[in-house]
């Protein structure tokens, strides 16, 4: 019940406006998000690295309507490009293409990300793209591979909800390209997703063991974005039974989410990366994240009453 209505009120541009000036609201976004700017996210992932971990930073913010907005996000990117590198952090970037404009100009947005690719090739860095929801999916995977073909250093992220990422995957084989897996995180209709968690779940499986088989000791990345503990140990299990070294994949959280599993899973030996949202446009962000466990409200609830 609640899912639906968080994942409404995500795109609710009347709440977008007011609920982010609440005070409780902001003290609750705390809980996954370091600061609001990009020295905050730094701070963040310095400690993380001291627990042996590594982390990906992404500016929140998505389908924005002009170009001068672009140029300001490129530009944050390329100084955080910079700053990872002079503060020598164990850390990349991941973008949403709406960010860089995908929504009212692809080709401004495919120059957008060429730039930031560029400057993160540079500095021996990668640089992630978030998938958005499904209106975007075709235009991301067009501007994915035209970016893809000159930089090798951009990975994709693909959606175990969708029915269509299988077939996504396959056209993506002869690239080789870094693929984060999730399971989705937006309001999808179930003619193109899967409605029922547990085909999710088994789809999230059967894509990652795809991804693992095919993967050779030069590569590509294989990136398991989920907190789910069950499907991190059959993954485990799998990988092991079939001689997959710990380290030819990586598992990536969102900050403040299964702390405690990520740091398992490192002391374990396993690649763990954190995912750092930091930025003002955090609204919709945070109602995907509420939507993902509703039973976060209840600390939207408590902030209300510690002041
Ligand atoms: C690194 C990373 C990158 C991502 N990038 C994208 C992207 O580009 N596009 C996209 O659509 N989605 C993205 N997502 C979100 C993803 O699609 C899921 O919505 C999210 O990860 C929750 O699914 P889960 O795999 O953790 O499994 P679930 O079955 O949803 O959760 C498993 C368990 O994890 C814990 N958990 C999960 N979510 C939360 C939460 N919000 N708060 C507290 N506990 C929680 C709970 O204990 C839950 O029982 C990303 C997620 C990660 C981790």
């Amino acid at each position: 019940m609640l899912r639906p209505l968080l994942l409404w009120a995500s795109e609710n541009a009347w709440l977008r406006e007011r609920m982010p000036r609440l005070p409780f609201v902001r003290r609750a976004v705390r809980r996954f998000m370091p600061g609001e700017d990009a020295p905050a996210a730094f701070a963040a992932a310095a400690e993380i690295q001291r627990q042996r971990m590594g982390c990906v930073l992404t500016l929140l913010g998505e389908n924005v309507r002009n170009a001068a907005d672009t140029e300001a996000v490129v530009r944050h990117y390329l100084e955080v490009i910079h700053e990872i590198q002079t503060r020598r952090l164990d850390a990349e970037v991941s973008v949403k293409l709406t960010h860089l404009g995908l929504d009212f100009d692809p080709a401004l947005a495919e120059t957008n990300l060429g730039t930031i690719a560029a400057a993160a090739a540079a500095a021996g860095q990668e640089v992630g793209v978030d998938m958005e929801g499904s209106a975007f999916t075709d235009r991301t995977l067009t501007l994915f591979r035209r970016v893809r073909a000159t930089h090798a250093n951009v990975g994709l992220c693909l959606q175990s909800y969708l029915r269509r990422t299988a077939a996504d995957l396959d056209s993506l084989r002869a690239l080789r390209p870094t693929i984060r897996l999730v399971k989705g995180a937006y309001a999808e209709p179930a003619t193109i997703a899967f409605a029922d968690k547990a085909e999710v779940d088994a789809e999230f499986l059967r894509l990652a063991q795809r991804l693992l088989s095919a993967r050779t000791a030069e590569g590509p990345r294989v990136i398991l974005g989920t907190h789910d503990r069950r499907l991190i140990a059959e993954i485990i299990t799998w990988a092991t039974a079939q001689g997959i070294p710990a380290l030819a994949y990586e598992f990536h959280m969102l900050y403040g989410i299964g702390r405690e599993e990520q740091r398992r899973l490192a002391a374990a030996g396993h690649r763990v990366c954190v995912l750092i949202s930091y930025g003002a446009a955090w609204f919709p962000w945070y109602m995907r994240r509420l939507a993902e466990r509703p039973a976060n409200l209840w600390f939207v609830v408590k902030s209300l009453f510690a002041g």
